[in-house]
């Protein structure tokens, strides 16, 4: 597969988005970093220990429709094609994982929640969709969790539980209900889309208690960034190992 392949992440000033960056320009990917802030990108791109220089930085506060088509023009006018695109960005609210089940859970935490990990990947897909249309090897990767997994949840033996923090796990559900409905409708266009579930990782979404470092965090999501031609699409993976719907 071509070398010179562009990557967008967003969400890449830290955590799993940040290590996924490093690992995609290890592999000879170019790498555009966005978050919502430039200067810490530029703190970023300025300390870089990834095997290829970021090519750009783009202010992206993905819940803004104009920093989206922004984005959008701008990758259009620099590079004509857009190769791979990691929606990385999410949030668990304040509160959440100690609070918030679906009895008690907040019409705000529900909306700022399903804003951020859900409307913003669709909407930031579609701008970005003619773009990943013009490679030879488009590939999305939806970063959501196990936690989104009706099937785990409603397995009471799982060891997870399906009652909190419901606005997000309920907010990843959703997701993959995208990865499914997009790889769906782009078969046949060479744009392969799948959901990454990196792991229970240190960041700070993750907590410290977390048991994964984020360089093995960032694997899944790597690994689905790059994908040959022939390989999945409209999978939910962890290292390797699909996981249940
Ligand atoms: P972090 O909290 O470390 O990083 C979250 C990233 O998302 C930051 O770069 C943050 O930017 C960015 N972000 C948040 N809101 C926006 C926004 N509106 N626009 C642009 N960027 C935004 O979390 P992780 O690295 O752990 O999480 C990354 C992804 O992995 C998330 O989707 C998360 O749900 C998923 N995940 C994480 C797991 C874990 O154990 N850590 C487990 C399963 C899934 P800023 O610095 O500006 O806030």
């Amino acid at each position: 597969m071509s070398n010179d392949r562009i990557a967008l992440v967003t969400g890449s000033n830290r955590g799993i988005g940040l290590e996924a960056a490093k690992q995609l320009s290890d592999q000879g990917v170019k790498v555009i970093l966005s978050g919502r802030d430039r200067t810490k990108l530029e703190a970023v791109r300025a300390n870089w220990s990834g095997k290829v220089a970021p090519i750009d930085i783009i202010e992206l506060d993905v819940t803004k429709a104009e920093d989206r088509a922004r984005a959008a023009q701008k990758i259009a006018e620099q590079y004509g094609r857009l190769d791979i695109l990691v929606n990385n960005a999410g949030v668990i609210v304040e509160g959440e994982w100690g609070q918030n089940n679906s009895e008690t859970v907040s019409q705000e935490d529900l909306q700022t929640t399903f804003g951020i990990n859900l409307f913003s990947q669709v909407g930031l897909t579609q701008e970005l969709l003619p773009l990943l249309k013009k490679s030879n090897a488009g590939r999305i990767v939806n970063v959501s969790s196990i936690l989104g997994s009706l099937a785990v949840n409603a397995d009471q033996e799982s060891g997870w539980s399906a009652v909190k923090p419901f606005a997000y796990n309920a907010s990843k559900a959703a997701l993959n209900m995208f990865t499914v409905s997009l790889s769906q409708s782009l078969v046949g266009t060479g744009v392969k889309v799948n959901s990454a579930h990196p792991g229970w990782v240190k960041t700070d979404l993750g907590t410290s208690a977390a048991p994964m470092d984020v360089t093995e965090g960032a694997k899944t999501v790597v690994d689905l960034a790059l994908i040959e031609n022939d390989g999945p699409t409209g999978q939910f993976v962890h290292l390797g190992e699909e996981q249940p719907w």
